[in-house]
């Protein structure tokens, strides 16, 4: 190890910065941020450095540098442009027995700067030791997008429960497996999502239990999670990081193996979709099963493709969950028709085309479609319809009988989002038709609208796919 890596209480501290660039302002705005007592010495500010001196109401000094400026500093910088006054500084405060950085040069520093994820009260800081910056900028980057932000305010949290934790539970271990349970229950979750309030209820009631019966209590829940149309990149984070600590999972047909791959490994795995004999497991016993699985204290999750509230029985499934008390959370997904139209160059709207986007249901019950056709029927609007790939002719023909023009530019997207996602388009008049030829099947999603010509021009995603 090259450096030792330490955490600085600065707060109150004397600390000094010379130089008047975008690099002194950003030294300048950490040290404010630690809580220093900060003088920044320099002629002139550029805008960066005086809004930072303005913000944190900085001392500025204008004069000469001299040994009472460092006097009485826990440590201090020199990125000045003036490579003088950088090494003036060195020298008065390797002097004055003084932690020193110059910017840009190594040789100058006694420590350097790391690059850090700031989740205050956590932080994360990176060093490659000066060696690769690059390097280090690429695993902030990664750090910055897979830690929620949400996790500041876990620590600050769990932080203000600390010593009561302590006094409830004064065995280390179980201690510990308290801390597990929280950080990685109900409780870390309501806070992620912006409750409080509720979190705090749980948490008095988790610390109340482990009390009282040593710490083993897990309230189970249910995570209602929208996975997207397929394609495992437009995951959310949370969704995934829910998808990580799950017991056990319940997925359909929809879902994917690549999906299916990201939940925890050893999440015991229930399919519930349709079987060979195409009987799927009816919604009372899925509902029922979630329950179940819930009171034994599970984290259950229920993976559902796209959006778990646009045609996806969410609303039922939650509801008997709330009747029976059951905690539950739900996460939107991309929904088939965003994830559609983006992998298939269709914008749903468009200036020239249309205004706005209607998004219903093709699915038949007792062999009828039951849709408004009027509404359906409108100048300057986008159909999406779900569900549709089946009564597509009753679809297609409902629409021209009802008055719309046979050359109205249609759509038909197989697996959109997808590995081997393919785009039919044609007309009201020829989507059956060029279909039925190219053996379209299930999930597939029907767009009806001029905004299909767009596609000529802005389809990106698997370019050579048109049938
Ligand atoms: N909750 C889901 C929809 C479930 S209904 C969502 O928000 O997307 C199932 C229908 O969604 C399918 O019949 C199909 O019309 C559409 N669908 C879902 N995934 C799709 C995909 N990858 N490609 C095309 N259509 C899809």
């Amino acid at each position: 190890m090259d450096h030792l890596p330490i955490f600085l209480n600065v707060k109150g501290q004397r600390a000094l910065v010379v130089g008047g660039g975008t690099l002194a302002a950003r030294k300048a705005d950490l040290l404010a941020r630690a809580g220093c007592d900060l003088t920044v010495l320099t002629p002139e500010m550029n805008d960066d450095l005086a809004r930072v001196v303005a913000e944190f109401g900085i001392n500025h000094k204008s004069g000469d540098l001299s040994a009472d400026d460092v006097h009485g500093c826990v440590i201090v910088f020199g990125a000045s442009a003036d490579p003088d006054m950088n090494l003036k500084l060195h020298s008065l405060a390797t002097a004055a027995g003084i932690l020193v950085n110059i910017s840009d040069t190594t040789d100058l520093c006694d420590f350097i700067m790391p690059a850090i994820v700031d989740r205050s009260p956590l932080l994360i800081s990176i060093s490659s030791g000066g060696t690769t910056p690059l390097l280090t900028r690429m695993l902030k980057a990664r750090f910055e997008t897979t830690i929620p932000a949400a996790y500041g305010r876990l620590a600050e949290f769990a932080g203000s429960y600390r010593d009561r934790v302590k006094g409830a539970i004064s065995n280390m271990a179980r201690r510990r497996r308290f801390w597990e349970t929280m950080i990685a229950g109900p409780v870390a979750e309501h806070l992620f999502s912006g409750q409080e309030d509720e979190a705090t209820a749980l948490m008095d009631k988790l610390l109340e239990d482990a009390a009282v019966d040593g710490g083993e209590v897990a309230a189970g829940e249910v995570y209602l999670v929208g996975t997207g149309p397929g394609d495992p990149d437009l995951l959310t984070f949370r969704a995934l990081r829910l998808m990580q600590q799950a017991d056990v999972v319940l997925y359909d047909r929809l879902i994917g193996d690549g999906i299916l791959n990201l939940v925890r490994r050893d999440a015991s795995r229930i399919y519930v979709g349709k079987m060979k004999n195409d009987h799927s497991v009816p919604q009372e016993e899925i509902s029922e099963m979630l329950i179940r699985l819930a009171r034994e204290g599970k984290r259950v999750l229920r993976l559902k493709g796209g959006d778990p509230f646009v045609f996806g029985r969410g609303g039922e499934e939650i509801a008997t969950l709330a009747e029976n008390g059951v905690n539950f959370q739900v996460i939107p997904g991309v929904t088939a028709a965003n994830g559609c139209a983006a992998y298939a160059g269709i914008p749903l709207t468009h200036r020239d085309h249309a205004q706005g986007y209607i998004v219903v249901t093709g699915h038949e019950k007792d062999g009828d479609l039951n849709l408004n056709w009027d509404s359906l029927i409108q100048p300057r609007q986008t159909v999406v319809i779900y569900m549709g790939l089946t009564s597509l002719g009753t679809i297609t023909e409902g629409f021209l009988s009802h008055g719309a023009d046979r050359e109205t530019p249609a759509a038909v997207v197989e697996n959109g989002t997808r590995v081997g996602q393919r785009v039919i388009t044609g007309t009201l008049e020829s989507l059956l038709e060029k279909s039925t030829a190219a053996a379209i099947e299930s999930p597939a999603l029907i767009i009806i609208g001029s905004v299909v010509t767009l596609r000529d021009k802005l389809a990106w995603f698997e370019r050579g796919d048109e049938a």
